[in-house]
């Protein structure tokens, strides 16, 4: 099968013929439809998050099951799959405490890009390639444990479904789960990448009155518009902080959104925001970078919500959100801007680092 493989931390994807073998005890092979190209793509193939390499890269996928290994019983062959890079065991502390996200079987082998039994299932000329987030879903196919494949309903189209395995769940969930966002609540969204257009997007489904999108990018700022937002600034010429205050009786934002992933940007939401808010930060730095905030900005009680997927539980919210889509409260159309072919995915990333796509997509035929 076609696959893009990361080699080196260069910024550049091979296109490799890679064996797969079938799956074992507990995972399937999904045939991958589309495969989102998210920002953090982009890191890890910069080196901003070392991995092991080989690796196959992709965590944003979704296709058709084609093959069950033993013991699973919640799917079929058949069955239209959204990846999801949070496989969580269901018995260990975390999954046990009610979060899911922090499973900490998924973390010791999603660090090591191996599968739950400690091996990998793709090779070149026997040498072996890693996984990645547990989906590597930049290829024709992937072998993934069975609670990666999140089965959702069949009249929802694959290509739209891949955007809920990152970039919507952690927004829309950022907003709604995190952001605890209600009617009529007024919230700030910085940095509107895909995730960031996702959390417009739960802003405005939970009800928000005013939904200001920041960037420092007009194309994102119309992006912003045409999902929910209802206004936006360039920060390169608009100061955030005094444009929430003045739109909210000089308090600030009830819930200010974090999604671009810099110290500034993190400052911007919490000087936006009213006393007694909830900051709720999506983006990340580097690893290594350290972030510094005046103490003014945590005066007068603030909740601060770090979060990786939005705090979600994929296997009851992908479903929920695939009906959002088709009640036609949630927009994915017009969150897709661009759809490459596997062997152009490396222009898919320059388009992307040039800040051009909502969100662009690899299509396999
Ligand atoms: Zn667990
Ligand atoms: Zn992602």
């Amino acid at each position: 099968m076609k696959a893009a493989v990361l080699f080196e931390p260069n910024g550049k994807l091979s296109i490799e013929n890679v064996d797969l073998e079938s799956p074992k005890k507990d995972e399937v092979l999904v045939k991958i439809h589309s495969s989102g190209l998210c920002h953090t793509d982009w890191e890890t193939m910069n080196g901003y998050q070392p991995i092991n390499l080989p690796a196959i890269i992709g965590h944003e996928g979704a296709g058709t099951v084609v093959e069950t290994g033993e013991g699973v019983e919640n799917l079929q062959i058949g069955d239209h799959v959204v990846c999801s890079w949070n496989p969580n065991c269901g018995t260990c502390f975390y999954c046990d405490l009610g979060q899911p996200i922090l499973c900490e079987v998924q973390k010791k082998y999603n660090s090591q890009g191996v599968l739950f039994d400690g091996t990998t299932r793709s090779s070149i000329n026997g040498k072996k390639i890693h996984y990645y987030s547990l989906v590597s879903s930049h290829a024709e196919y992937t072998v993934i444990p069975k609670q990666s494949a999140v089965k959702v309903r069949k009249d929802f189209p694959l290509d739209r479904a891949a955007l809920l395995g990152c970039a919507v769940m952690t927004g829309y969930g950022g907003a709604v789960y995190a952001g605890q966002i209600k009617p009529e609540s007024s919230v700030v969204v910085i940095g509107c990448g895909a995730v960031g257009l996702s959390a417009i997007q739960g802003a405005r489904i939970a009800g928000a009155s005013k939904i200001i999108a920041v960037d420092i990018n007009d194309d994102k700022l119309k992006f912003a518009e045409k999902v929910g937002a209802t206004h936006s600034i360039n920060s390169a010429q608009v100061d955030p902080k005094e444009y929430c205050i003045s739109l909210t009786d000089g308090r600030g934002v009830d819930c200010a959104i974090e999604a671009a992933g810099h110290n500034e940007t993190i400052q911007q939401t919490l000087e936006s925001s009213r006393p007694g808010a909830r900051i709720v930060i999506l983006g990340k730095t580097p690893y290594g970078v350290e972030i510094n905030l005046p103490f003014y900005t945590l005066m007068g009680e603030r909740e601060i919500i770090r979060t990786s997927y939005g705090k979600s539980r994929p296997r009851i919210d992908f479903p929920k959100l695939a009906n959002l889509y088709m009640s036609g409260h949630l927009l994915l159309d017009e969150m897709i801007t661009k759809k490459y072919k596997i062997e152009d995915i490396n222009k898919g990333f320059d388009a992307l680092e040039k800040g051009q796509l909502a969100r662009g997509l690899i299509k396999f035929e």
